[in-house]
């Protein structure tokens, strides 16, 4: 990170269109049958057959979404396609295809553009999609990327928002608050970095929250747990703004009501320190920090005795009748209406 490496730049203007995407995806190969045909015609071909197809697209645009002084190209590749897997898998869907859009000005040399693809090919290979298209385009100032994934699930395992029954039990895989507090670090060291460039960051001991926030992963072995132990999802979404948010919108669609508890939200111990460091409460990060990319989701109490003491898997409230609302019930034992904005409106409470 920030280092200053002596690179080769190859202007974008040698290459043209046509050799740019060339270049860029000469090494991407097909590996699902689903596609017939992927880049080098006017459209791609798809073929599936019994089963539905999801598909959902995001755009990340430099200064709003990314931050190319801390962010590498090749984690921002790879983020990208992540946000968009993520989004696949909380349909309960198996990600198949992507294509990537791409809008850079002139100030951007091919080998920026080859660190980006490499972090495209690093997640395609590694959650099995295929890159079947896509659009290259400049920009005047800045970069612009949008993914849009294609993805594969069965007619009845679709897990929509609006699924969730009262008595339905509220479950987040992995640890929250991390992708935030990660954000905290580098923007404190860019600070650093700009009153004195010589300065070189010791990054260590905030290595997990750090990755949280520049390397996401999309949990597609989620996706593949409950398979294996038989769960059906009654209702799911991703975390990509904060799990307030995220459990507002569940309760929304499905017309329910929820109790989420303070002491079940599952925390990383760097998270725990960091938040001690920032003067920043676990629980706010928690539940307004976002990025996490972990699925939040509800499943019948039946299904307990499945998922009971999964390392990957917390169960951290519980559904109630809509009339209810939604509320945080502390470690105090108080009772806290959650708002999408988390933070501020909670001191006000
Ligand atoms: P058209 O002019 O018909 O839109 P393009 O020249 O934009 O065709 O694209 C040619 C082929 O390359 C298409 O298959 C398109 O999907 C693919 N493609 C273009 N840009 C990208 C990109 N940035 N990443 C991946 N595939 C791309
Ligand atoms: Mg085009």
């Amino acid at each position: 990170m920030l280092e200053d490496k002596e690179q080769k730049r190859t202007s974008l203007d040698n290459l043209g269109e046509f050799g740019l995407i060339e270049h860029l995806t000469e090494n991407f190969n097909l590996s699902h049958s689903s596609s017939k045909v992927g880049i080098g015609d006017d459209a791609a071909v798809l073929d599936y057959t019994d089963e539905k197809t999801v598909l959902t697209t995001d755009m990340l645009v430099e200064g709003v979404h990314f931050d190319l002084s801390y962010m590498p190209l090749k984690h921002l590749g790879y983020k990208a396609v992540m946000v968009n897997l993520s989004d696949v898998y909380a349909m309960n869907a198996m990600a198949t295809q992507i294509t990537v859009s791409i809008a850079v000005s002139n100030r951007f040399p091919l080998e920026a553009l080859e660190e980006l693809y490499s972090g495209i090919d690093l997640a395609c290979k590694l959650y099995n999609v295929d890159l079947v298209g896509g659009d290259t385009t400049s920009s005047t100032k800045g970069m612009l990327i949008s993914v849009t994934a294609l993805g594969q699930v069965q007619d009845h395992k679709i897990a929509y928002r609006s699924g969730a029954k009262p008595n339905d039990l509220l479950v987040v895989s992995g640890d929250l608050g991390g992708a935030y507090l990660g954000l905290q670090v580098l923007e404190r060291e860019k600070e650093v970095f700009k009153v004195n460039p010589n300065n070189q960051p010791d990054l260590s001991p905030y290595t997990y929250i750090v990755e949280r926030q520049l390397k996401p992963e999309a949990r597609k072995d989620v996706v593949e747990l409950l398979e294996k132990l038989e769960v059906q999802p009654t209702s799911m979404i991703d975390i990509s703004d904060g799990l307030s948010s995220e459990i507002l919108h569940l309760s929304k669609s499905s017309k329910v009501g929820c109790n989420l508890f303070e002491d079940k939200i599952p925390l990383d111990p760097t998270v725990i320190s960091a938040c001690e460091e920032f003067k920043m409460d676990s629980t706010m990060v928690a539940l307004s920090g976002g990025e996490d990319y972990e699925l939040l989701f509800t499943i019948d109490q039946k299904d307990f005795e499945k998922i009971k003491g999964n390392p990957h898997l917390t169960v951290i409230g519980h559904m109630t009748e809509e009339k209810e609302g939604n509320h945080l019930i502390t470690r105090a034992n108080t009772k806290i209406p959650i708002s999408a904005q988390g933070w501020n409106s909670f001191k006000e409470e």
